[in-house]
Formats: structure tokens, sequence, C-alpha cells
């Protein structure tokens, strides 16, 4: 079935910024509360947050196999469920609604104050309850450096590393969206030259510049998927802050992998960018170094050329841009990390969060975490107020954009915006 809503040539009736991340040819969806505190699903063109819900009880999808309740939710996943042919028939009649030469919704003065709103007049909520969590490590040069400073600047990559898409079962309880601050934690760490651990505030707070990926129900308990089916059971992207805590991972992570340095927090982009949406902005992955096994090997373009940014916000001063990357640095694409993950037959349902793993690029200024930018802290980074980093301050907001551009259109994800503050105080009584 085509994607008629990846149209470059259609413009939309709606009034939108011209350089906006959300033209008609995005069609993104997400979950928010209305200003009449009502929570429904939606999609977003320009800065209109549009009712799905209103526009499916007004008759706009008739003729596409919906529930009546699909839209009137509180979460994505049963639409989700319902697989990627219905995602392209809502989002490809959600272009012909909107389309400048579509008269039919501009002219309802009643039915267009029902379904649009401005983004002021909403709150985004998280977009689908994440059964399952999981978090690769899939970028080559963060996997590097990482292996550099911890360990042996030799032998950076494990000899697993240019074998498998590397993993851990993260935790998805601590899943937010963009705009929910949160704490400093607190834990156990071991200082430099210490022989016993002490407990307080983490003192190296960090970001991980991540994407990630949302499944539908892709398989059966035993029954794997193969590489080349396993776009079928990606639904969209979203951008995603992976907060670490590095002197706690530093001290806990032997043997059994990171625990309470990252389950803390994670904060996601509102909005998930459906894969048709970015399917004209497919690129080669890079050439695997190692011969790959057979259930690992793919065929075609499955990586996304998707332009990252991080930057600081120190409190009520401007943001300075600290890192520059790009999702196409990824050593190990979706496809793989979804076949892998499934190779014994573990089960992925709707609503399945993966996170790619820190996404660093070749050069400095693309490194996707501060552990990395400021090399443990060697090299602080200088911000535009004056001030340094080695890793991310109290009241600090660190804010992730992504966006792809092509000579035609740009297709964006918005943003993901979080602020820390310090560690949580009980309420006295
Ligand atoms: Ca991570």
């Amino acid at each position: 079935m085509p994607i008629t809503a990846n149209d470059p040539k259609r413009k939309t009736w709606l009034e939108i910024p011209e350089d906006t991340d959300f033209p008609i040819q995005n069609i993104p969806f997400g979950v928010f509360l209305t200003r009449d505190d009502v929570i429904t699903i939606g999609t977003r063109i320009g800065d209109y947050a549009i009712d799905l819900g209103a526009l499916h009880q007004l008759g706009y999808f008739e003729g596409i196999p919906l529930t009546d309740d699909i839209f009137l939710q509180d979460t994505l996943n049963d639409f989700i469920s319902d697989g990627k042919k219905t995602w392209r028939l809502v989002r490809n009649r959600i272009a012909e609604i909107f389309d400048e030469k579509n008269t039919k919704l501009k002219d309802h003065k009643d039915h267009r104050n029902t379904v649009l709103f401005t983004l002021d007049e909403i709150e985004m909520q998280l977009p689908v309850q994440v059964g399952d969590y999981t978090d690769f490590y899939s970028s080559k040069e963060h996997a590097t450096n990482v292996g550099t400073m911890f360990r042996d600047p030799d032998n950076a990559l494990l000899p697993n590393w240019l074998h498998i898409p590397v993993g851990y079962h993260g935790r998805s309880s601590s899943i937010i969206p963009s705009g929910i601050p949160v704490h400093r934690p607190q834990g156990q760490t071991m200082p430099a030259g210490a022989t016993e651990p002490v407990f307080g505030p983490s003192k190296l707070v960090d970001f991980e510049l991540e994407m990630a990926f949302i499944t539908t129900d892709a398989n059966h308990l035993g029954e794997p998927i193969p590489v080349d089916e396993a776009e079928e059971y990606i639904f969209g992207m979203v951008l995603f802050n992976d907060w670490s805590a590095r002197d706690i991972q530093k001290w806990e992570y032997v043997p059994l992998g990171p625990f309470l340095a990252k389950n803390f927090a994670s904060s996601i982009s509102p909005w998930i960018v459906t894969m048709d949406a970015l399917e004209p902005f497919r690129i080669k992955s890079p050439e695997p170094e190692k011969e790959l096994l057979p259930y690992l090997k793919f065929s075609g373009k499955k990586s996304f050329d998707i332009h990252l940014e991080v930057s600081i916000q120190p409190e009520d001063k401007e943001e300075t841009v600290v890192s520059k990357s790009n999702f196409k640095h990824m050593y190990w694409n979706m496809s793989q990390q979804l076949a892998h993950h499934t190779i014994n037959g573990c089960p992925v349902n709707s609503g399945d969060m993966m996170g790619s793993g820190t996404i660093s690029g070749p050069t400095p200024d693309t490194y996707g975490s501060m552990l990395e930018l400021s090399w443990r802290g060697e090299k602080p980074i200088k911000l535009k107020d004056g001030s340094e980093r080695k890793f991310i301050q109290d009241n600090d907001t660190v804010i992730m954009r992504g966006y792809c551009k092509g000579k035609d259109r740009r297709i964006g994800f918005g943003e993901v915006s979080t602020k820390l503050l310090p560690v949580f105080q009980p309420k006295k009584k």
C-alpha cells in the first residue's frame, strides 16, 4: 500500500511555520491531555495538536477498520497492535483531511474547533505504556570511548562486541515524557583511593544521547523474528535521554551490568515519528568489520540519517549546544537488534521500547555523553555563560533535538527537555 502521506508536494490548509519539525508529511502519534482535561490520542501538524479521538467520532476515518474507542485511550498500545497497514491508512487519511485542497474540515468551524488545539492548551503524556524496555550498546565509537576510559585503550572493545548487538534489560517504570524533572540520584560509590564505599548524591550525573524504537506485538514465546522482517514490527521512534550516574555505575556494574546508575530516569520526546515518515531518509549502515552470523545478516538500507544535538541550559541562562551527532553512526541497526533480541524466542509486545545506546560519532564534538565530551572530567566543556561543565549540575536542563533533512522536506522529532533537580528531600512532618 503506497504511503500517500509522504507526498513531498502536499501542502496543508493549516498555518504552520516554514521550518517546523512537523510538516504535513510527518504526522507523528502522541497522547495528550486537552484543555477540557480529557486524555486523547493525537497527531501534530506545525504547532497544532489534533485530537484523533474527536476526528474519529465525527466520522473522518470512515472506511478504515478501527474500533470506536481506538483513539479514546490513555496510550497508543492498542492502535500500535492494529499493525502497519492500519497505521498507514490512518496517516494517509490524516494527510488528506489537512490537504489544502480538501475543504471538508477546513470549512466546518465547529468540527475544527473540536479537533484542533494549540500547543499551550495541551499537556503531552507518555505515548505508550512501556511493558518492557531494553537498552542496546550499539555505537562503536561510544563503546570504544568507554572501553578506553574504563578498561584498556588497546582492547577497548570486548571480544563479543563486533559479533553481538550487546544490550541489557532496563526498567520501564522510570521512562518519562519530556518536561518532567528528575532528581539527582543518591547511591553507593567507591571514591578513588578509598577501600570502603560511601553513600551520597551522585557527583557524576550524565545524559546519554539515544533514540528508541517502539514495537508492535511481534512474536510468540519461542519464535524468533527474522532480520529482514523486523521492520514490519517497528512502529516508530523517539528521542531518548538515558540518564546515567557514572560514579554509581562504575562501582555497581560488575558482574551483571548497570542497575541503579541507569534506572532512575529515561526521558523521551512525546511524539512518536513513524517508520513510514522516516522512509525517505534511509541510509546504509556501516560495513560490518567481522563476518556476521547468518541471523544478523541483512539486505538493503536499514539505517536512517537523523541529525541529533544536545544542549545544556543552566537555570535562567541561554542554552549551549554541546554535541552534534547522527543516528547513522550506529554500527548495529534496529533490524539486527530486534532479530538478536528474539533469536532465543523472547517475545516482544506492543509498546515495548528499545534504546539504541549512546550515539557517539567519530569526532569529539559528536560524542553522545558528558563522560566522553569531557573525557571523564579531564576536559571541561565551556558554556555560553562562561561556566564549565564536566557533568550535569543541579538545575541544568538537558535538551535533545533530532530531525531529518532532505532537499524537499524536514521531518523532526521536536525535543526532549529535562531539568535535573537537586537530591530529593522528604517533606518534613
Ligand atoms: Ca543507555
